[in-house]
């Protein structure tokens, strides 16, 4: 299938690692002209390079935090015509509900919320005169099953089902699509950071973790094992792609069936 990317410019905040890396590279290699973003020069540098020498496409770097107002005003101007956002970076910290202050919900809601919102914000007047865009907020399962574990950031992956839902009903009748894609528990390179410092800790072996995450943390996950960044980045790619120009205003799942509904 021919996703027709050829000519797009696409922005994926978050994309020198996990989940973003996945979607970056396959916009990438679907023909988009993509830019990846982290924080730090180093990282966003040997991203751009390894994107470029796997996918032989066309990959820009831009190193800023997305989460500061000016950073994420400075790349739309630097980078006119952007009509694929991807809304990807986001911080997750399991805490207890009775340990979280005041300025950890907000600085949750800052980065994982308020960063999209405002490069929605800041890329919408060039989607309105192409009449064509993309916006696709990387939410997450616990958008809908919130986890008692970090109910902060169950809080910022809900908000951004009702942004994305709220917005597409704002560009009813355009060219824009806006979309929310929930996955599972993924192995990006967070997870993996966090699963292998529990195997440390507790001196068992990955697969144990693994087999003993989805017995009693997320017991309702249908294939029982972390999906991969590839398989979240598969659905973006179809969802950022004008084949996909009749799904909108969706909270799209690839949780593996976490969620215990059909639809
Ligand atoms: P990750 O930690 O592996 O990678 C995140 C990337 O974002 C890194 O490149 C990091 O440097 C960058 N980043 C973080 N804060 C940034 C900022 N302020 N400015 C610029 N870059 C920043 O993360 P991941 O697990 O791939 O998660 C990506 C998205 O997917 C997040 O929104 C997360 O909530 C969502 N998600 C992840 C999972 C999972 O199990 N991994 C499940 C559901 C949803």
């Amino acid at each position: 299938m021919d996703l027709q990317l050829n000519g797009k410019l696409a922005l994926v905040s978050g994309s020198t690692a996990g989940i973003g890396y996945a979607i970056a590279s396959t916009l990438a290699r679907e023909g988009a002209s993509v830019i990846v973003n982290g924080r730090t020069q180093a990282a966003v540098d040997e991203a751009v390079e390894r994107m470029r020498a796997e996918t032989h496409g066309t990959v820009h770097g831009y190193a800023a935090d997305l989460s500061q107002a000016d950073a994420a005003k400075e790349l739309v101007h630097q980078h006119a015509g952007i009509s694929i956002l991807v809304n990807n970076l986001g911080i997750f910290e399991p805490k207890a509900f009775e340990d979280i202050p005041d300025q950890d919900w907000l600085h949750f809601f800052d980065v994982n919320v308020l960063s999209g919102v405002r490069l929605a914000r800041l890329v919408l007047p060039e989607m309105k005169r192409l009449n064509w865009g993309r916006i696709i907020f990387i939410s997450s399962e616990s958008a809908v099953q919130i986890p008692t574990e970090m109910i902060h950031y169950g809080m910022t992956k809900t908000a951004q089902l009702a942004v994305s839902r709220g917005l597409a009903e704002a560009v009813a009748g355009t060219g824009i699509t806006v979309n929310s894609v929930l996955p599972g528990p993924t192995k990006s390179r967070g997870v993996g950071d966090f699963v292998e410092g529990m195997a440390r800790a507790s001196d068992k072996s990955l697969d144990q973790i693994e087999a003993e995450f989805f017995d009693h943390v997320r017991p309702t996950s249908l294939i029982k094992r972390f999906g991969t960044p590839q398989e979240v980045a598969s659905l973006v790619a179809y969802v950022a792609s004008p084949l996909a120009s009749a799904t909108t205003g969706a909270a799209l799942r690839v949780d593996g069936g976490v969620i215990k509904s059909a639809f």
